[in-house]
């Protein structure tokens, strides 16, 4: 097993996407001919450990895949994105999470997410990567394997002083307050913002009062808020007032994944350029999600340390 320090561990899903495109969604019973079909390696957890490898750092990914095909290709996407597979357990006769997703011309989507290996994932297994989490600059979570297994793995993190970002995406309603306490940076979308902070989440303003509440009613250590076009909020301290880190609108070709580039980016600049202002890690964030939005796809979409302009490293 690998000795060396990984700078971003993270402990999360890994589902195929098999995508569909279609003129609208099926109604219940119908049967409709789409446009076009797309597969590849998807999943929260797997999409920002991507992200983060492929701009350069050190990365390891703490999950579970099927013996299958799907299985098979996580592993190699891992070996040529510069991710640890020390910790990618391959589980016979179980298959590798999916991600059924149709899209319509119009943007609507619908998708059904068969977990698969990812709920096999235990905490008997971070245990088992205790050393790898304790090696780590930092740790990152979502909210797609089980809940005990990301709790335990955030905990473990904070014992050995491991900085941790936790998405909680797909939002859940009603989580534990040490789901709110326990993580440093506290990453949700306007969606996810809104689920839990109970208020409509849809400026700069109502992500104002949103990390405000995270702060205050939550106890989050701190908050970022993402706003697609419009960039993202970062609140540090309770009694800072939230700040507002804009950035420049593009056109976007496909937004998937936006979210998981900008939260690997962010774990980068932290691990390579710790001595940063947050909010300059952010501005490079926000720029990097937006140069993945101008195309299609999902990892393919996350740029290269060798992609990116001077300025952003
Ligand atoms: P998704 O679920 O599609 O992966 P998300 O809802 O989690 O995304 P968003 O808040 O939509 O995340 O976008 C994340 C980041 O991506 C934004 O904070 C911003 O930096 C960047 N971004 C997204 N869309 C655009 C855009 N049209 N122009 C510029 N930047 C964008």
């Amino acid at each position: 097993m690998s000795q060396c320090v990984h700078e971003v561990v993270v402990v999360g899903s890994c589902n195929t996407d098999f995508i569909s495109y279609a003129p609208h969604l099926p109604k219940e019973g119908e049967t409709l001919t789409g446009t076009k079909f797309e597969t590849g390696c998807g999943g929260k957890g797997a999409n920002q450990c991507v992200a983060a490898g492929k701009l350069g750092a050190k990365t390891a990914m703490i999950t579970k895949v099927g013996d299958d095909i799907f299985g098979k290709q996580f592993l190699e996407s891992f070996k040529v994105n510069n991710v640890n597979r020390d910790h990618v357990g391959v589980v016979k006769g179980v298959s590798t999470g999916v991600a059924a997703i149709s899209v319509a011309d119009n943007g609507a989507n619908c998708i059904i997410i068969v977990p698969g290996a990812n709920n096999l994932l235990s905490t008997d297994d971070i245990v088992a990567a205790e050393e790898t989490i304790k090696s780590a600059k930092i740790l990152v979570c979502q909210n797609e394997i089980s809940s005990d297994v990301t709790l335990a793995a955030l905990k473990l993190a904070k014992k050995h002083n491991v900085k941790c970002i936790f998405n909680p995406a797909p939002a859940q309603a009603g989580m534990q307050s040490d789901f709110f306490t326990t993580p440093d940076i506290f990453c949700v979308n306007e969606t996810e913002a809104e689920i839990m902070a109970g208020l409509t989440v849809n400026s700069v303003e109502s992500a104002n009062s949103a990390s405000k509440i995270l702060m205050k009613s939550k106890n989050c250590q701190s908050v970022i808020i993402t706003l697609g076009s419009n960039g993202c909020v970062y609140q540090a301290k309770v009694d800072d007032e939230p700040v507002h880190i804009p950035t420049e609108k593009v056109d976007a070709v496909d937004t998937t994944g936006a979210g998981d580039s900008f939260i690997g980016s962010l774990a980068f600049y932290i691990c390579r350029f710790p001595h940063l202002p947050m909010t300059e890690m952010l501005r490079r964030s926000n720029q990097i999600a937006s140069l993945s939005v101008t195309k299609r796809g999902t990892q393919i979409s996350f740029p290269t340390q060798a992609e990116l302009p001077i300025d952003l490293m």
